[in-house]
């Protein structure tokens, strides 16, 4: 073959073609289109929204009341780099909007029809402009007098059919344009949004006044509490991390939604600090729900993100990801939304007398009396204005000296429930005013061990190390080894004393007392798996609840062992004392029914 006959000229792109190219990058898919129309109208300063979609994607529009585009910069809009935000390219550092490239426009025009109607507060009318594959159609006057602006689009990507087909099902494209009006409904709290499907609403949230009210319009009643973030050089005024209760039902990432700049993006690290956080409150395979909104100082992110990545880079990543943890471990001891899920409120007809010696419900006031040395368990019990108080006596056993301390302060909360039994050995089964609650004796008993045993380790000022007599040696990989010396001077904090004693060799010398040697090995060496699978960057606390986990559950209750009242009794104010939702390998320890779920489930409401 000659080589001449191969030869190609070389051309110059038409614009047409270089903006289809653009296109590409800018909007592969509609929620990508949604996501550059919502920031236009919130860049132009809208209070409301509305987005409308057709089911069969075909139609795609979305309605405010900004300021409008003056007539004449029409013709300017979908022209590619053409930019109402920025002048020069010193602007950028100071950049307040979330466009700023011109790009968005011009790459919709590109591939699809768009219709804009507008009205812009100077003009004396509004104007319908059509754009239709990289041509301008027609300019019009319009009836319409508000101010603001509706686009519309249709037959998108008709005139890139490769691109059409590389969309997904039209069900998974709709889920992501619903992702992504929530995701800008979520943080705009202040603004109202709906969003009609084949022209019936489908959502609609009215302005509120803060981020716990959006959210809860957003997820149905969902409740989030505000975990606050340390301000510093690093982390701005007004960040913070808004978490729902850990729950079992969240088994993918999709809850978490994260912003920085107030821009919506995916951030392992962010997502990472705060599974950490949660640890052993969270179950294993289970996500944390919420929003996490984090405004950081200009000069450690890069501001000109292209605006398909939805990824961001910071400088000192590391630092963020240990605030947040912390941050997020705090608020998850305190547990916030215990008080909200029960607090048995006084109650008048409560009448189920499960066991002849105690006939009513206890609103009960948990009060522990020690003085001459007798313990005493008292639980006032109150119809309306009539106050009982009622001591159990009987609990002046061995075992209550053992849980209960002078100065002992905590609020009553699983104590309060009544308990009614045992069941199948493994259960105990207590209600509240509200729910009937199964509580997995072992788990419950295995949180609290775990509890006590790390609180009396950090309370002790001289800590019970033991130095073996002949170091125990492990082998290792290499990686495993480094990073288990990553960590060594937390380990050493922890009373286990490493030293390198070949290439892959490590010797122990001490080990805290409350572990035994033959689990020594297993839980380093699942400690060095944890580092290396996560890339490094293992706390203190971390190391701590991993050593403390594999011990805990070989020294309590088991299932299957018979409990008397008395001792499910004691469970149940020991769960209080130390906090007991779910036990350190992340199984829940209760389970609850609502009495209105089982009234449901009976047809005895609606
Ligand atoms: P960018 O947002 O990066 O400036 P776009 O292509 O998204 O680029 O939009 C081009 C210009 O069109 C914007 O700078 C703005 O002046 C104008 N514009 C687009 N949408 C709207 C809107 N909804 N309301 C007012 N002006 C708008
Ligand atoms: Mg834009």
């Amino acid at each position: 073959m000659e080589k001449n006959q191969d030869y190609k000229k070389i051309n110059k792109l038409s614009g047409r073609v270089v903006d289809q190219i653009a296109a590409g990058e800018v909007i592969e898919r509609p929620s990508q289109l949604l996501k550059e129309l919502i920031e236009n109208s919130l860049d132009a300063h809208s209070t409301e929204i509305e987005v409308s979609v057709s089911s069969g994607l075909d139609l795609l529009s979305v309605t405010d009341n900004g300021t409008g585009i003056q007539e004449s910069d029409l013709p300017l809009v979908f022209e590619r780099h053409s930019t109402s935000k920025i002048l020069e390219a010193g602007d950028l550092f100071e950049l307040n909007s979330f466009g700023f490239r011109g790009e968005a426009l011009s790459a919709i025009g590109a591939v699809s029809k768009a219709q804009l109607e507008t009205k812009h507060k100077d003009d004396p009318e509004g104007c319908i402009y059509v754009y239709e594959n990289g041509e301008e159609k027609f300019i019009e006057p319009s009836t319409s007098n508000s101010e603001g602006t509706k686009i519309t689009i249709t037959n998108l990507f008709d005139s890139t059919p490769a691109r059409k087909k590389f969309l997904k099902s039209k069900r998974h494209e709709l889920t992501l344009i619903k992702r992504t009006f929530q995701s800008f409904s979520l943080l705009h709290y202040d603004k109202s949004f709906k969003f009609l499907v084949d022209g019936k609403l489908v959502f609609y949230f009215q302005k509120t006044d803060s981020v716990f009210k959006r959210y809860s319009q957003v997820f149905k009643n969902q409740k989030v509490f505000k975990v606050d973030l340390p301000i510093c050089d690093i982390i701005k005024e007004g960040s913070a991390v808004y978490l729902e209760e850990p729950s079992i039902d969240s088994k993918t990432g999709l809850s978490l939604w994260t912003y920085v700049q107030e821009r919506w993006i995916q951030d392992k690290t962010v997502a990472a600090a705060i599974r950490e956080g949660l640890n052993t409150y969270l179950m294993h395979g289970c996500f944390p729900k919420g929003l996490v909104d984090l405004k950081i100082k200009k000069d450690f992110i890069d501001v000109n993100v292209h605006p398909m990545k939805s990824e961001i880079r910071y400088e000192n990543s590391a630092y963020i990801y240990k605030t947040i943890r912390k941050a997020v471990s705090d608020w998850a001891y305190q547990a916030p939304w215990k008080n909200e899920v029960i607090a048995p409120k006084p109650h008048s007809n409560w009448s189920v007398p499960v066991q002849n010696k105690r006939p009513d419900f206890e609103t009960v006031k948990l009060a522990i009396d020690n003085q001459d040395d007798q313990y005493k368990f008292t639980t006032e019990l109150s119809d309306q204005r009539v106050m009982y108080k009622k001591t159990y006596g009987d609990l002046k056993s061995d075992t209550i000296k053992k849980v209960l301390k002078k100065d002992d302060q905590f609020e009553p909360y699983w104590s309060s429930l009544m308990v009614l039994g045992q069941v199948n050995l493994t259960y105990i089964m207590a209600q509240s005013e509200e729910a009937l609650y199964y509580i997995d004796q072992h788990a419950a008993h295995e949180r609290v061990a775990f509890e006590r045993i790390k609180k009396q380790w950090s309370d002790s000022e001289k800590k019970d190390i033991q130095s073996l007599l002949m170091p125990l040696t492990m082998d290792l990989d290499p990686q495993y080894i480094e990073a288990l010396m990553s960590v060594k001077e937390e380990l050493d904090g922890l009373g286990v004393e490493l030293e390198l004693s070949g290439p892959e060799t490590l010797a122990i010398n001490t080990i805290p007392g409350f572990l035994k040697e033959e689990s020594i090995e297993t839980s380093l060496r699942k400690l060095s798996e944890e580092i290396v699978t996560k890339g490094g960057g293992t706390s203190l606390d971390e190391v701590f609840e991993l050593f403390f986990a594999t011990l805990a559950c070989h020294s309590v209750i088991r299932a299957g062992h018979a409990m008397s009242e008395d001792e499910m009794r004691l469970l149940l104010i020991e769960m209080d004392r130390y906090n007991s939702r779910y036990c350190p390998h992340g199984r829940p320890v209760y389970k609850k029914t609502l009495f209105s779920e089982l009234d449901r489930d009976f047809g005895r409401t609606l």
